[in-house]
């Protein structure tokens, strides 16, 4: 088993579902169109971190770690999940906000409120600081007698849930009949598209994955992806059969004039999702995903005959703090 003594804790009792957008295939001339919807989950309002967070905690339970520390900034995805899946297992959580307190509360930290979870307000500050601060924290909790685990600072083990997604996806597609030849998903820090990478490698020249960036640029997203395989194939002790480069693709263009900056293209593929399909997705990452994929398909680079299915990785409650872009 690919995972054999590679500790996990199953937040997931089975699939997220997929499903064909066939209201904006009919637009496009298109039935090939897939969702894989990764922001239904049974727990904290799902998103691809809950796949990562079954291998972290397996990491801190496995490591007798008894609070967990997660960084990010008020809006974070990642914290919310963070906090969620403590409250599931019944773990202390504290987040380390690198904002000011908002002077309302919505979306992510309106929920982290709810939980209950120790937040901490940092204030603005830039990425390495964080960690800093973070690293520092969690010392100092050490000495005081804590086993802190910070969440999201090892990415190989993170990745593996998107291992684990690859897998799940593959047999659904098969028990659906869908003869998918091509899979788009959020290029970002990089766990999830190296971990959705290493995992359809493994089936050969079945898949082609399409990697759309929203935050940095490729070449240096590309080097973030290898460190992270590399690191994932000492860990399984298993290297795929087909090297990163003949299995994924990575796009710079749709990222716009930046991470979390909208595009004309970005907004127009919130609506169209909302208003074809009664699915909602948020600004940051999935809009741009979208954008990307819908531009692939115009394009002919995902050809219209061969299935392609998009990940929607979740984060819908960051759109509450969106409201600002459709006035
Ligand atoms: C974190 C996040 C991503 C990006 O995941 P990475 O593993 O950092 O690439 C994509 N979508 C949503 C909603 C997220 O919260």
């Amino acid at each position: 088993m690919l995972f054999s003594g590679i500790p996990r804790i199953k937040l997931l009792e089975e699939a997220t579902p997929i499903q064909c957008l066939s209201n904006i295939g009919n637009i496009m001339d298109n039935n090939n169109i897939f969702v894989k919807r990764d922001d239904i989950m049974p727990i904290g309002m799902g998103g691809n971190k809950i796949r990562c967070l079954e291998f972290w905690l397996g990491d801190a339970i496995q490591r007798k770690c008894d609070i967990l520390l997660v960084a990010g900034a008020s809006v974070s995805n990642q914290c919310r999940l963070a906090a969620a899946a403590a409250a599931k297992i019944g773990m202390d959580c504290i987040i380390l906000h690198s904002s000011d307190e908002p002077k309302k509360l919505n979306g992510n930290s309106l929920l982290n409120r709810l939980m209950g979870v120790k937040t901490i307000f940092l204030g603005e500050m830039d990425e390495a600081s964080r960690k800093e601060y973070t690293l520092n924290y969690s010392e100092n909790l050490r000495k005081k007698g804590f086993k802190p685990y910070i969440i999201g600072e090892d990415l190989v083990t993170g990745a593996f849930g998107y291992v684990s997604s690859a897998l799940e996806l593959v047999y659904q597609a098969e028990r659906e009949n869908i003869d998918l030849k091509h899979v788009v998903i959020c290029g970002s820090e990089g766990p999830t598209e190296t971990g959705l990478i290493y995992g359809l490698s493994l089936f050969g020249n079945a898949f082609k994955v399409h990697v759309i960036s929203v935050e940095y640029e490729i070449s240096y997203l590309e080097k973030r992806i290898q460190k992270i395989f590399k690191g994932m194939c000492n860990k399984l002790d298993l290297v795929p059969p087909r090297k990163i480069e003949d299995v994924a693709v990575l796009y710079n263009d749709y990222i716009g004039e930046g991470y979390g900056k909208t595009t004309k293209e970005s907004l127009d593929a919130v609506k169209l999702l909302a208003q074809k399909e009664g699915i909602f997705i948020e600004n940051t990452y999935n809009s741009k995903v979208f954008a990307g994929m819908f531009d692939l398909i115009k394009k002919g680079i995902i050809p219209r005959s061969e299935a392609v299915c998009c990940y929607i990785t979740g984060g819908t409650p960051a759109l509450f703090n969106q409201a600002n872009l459709f006035d």
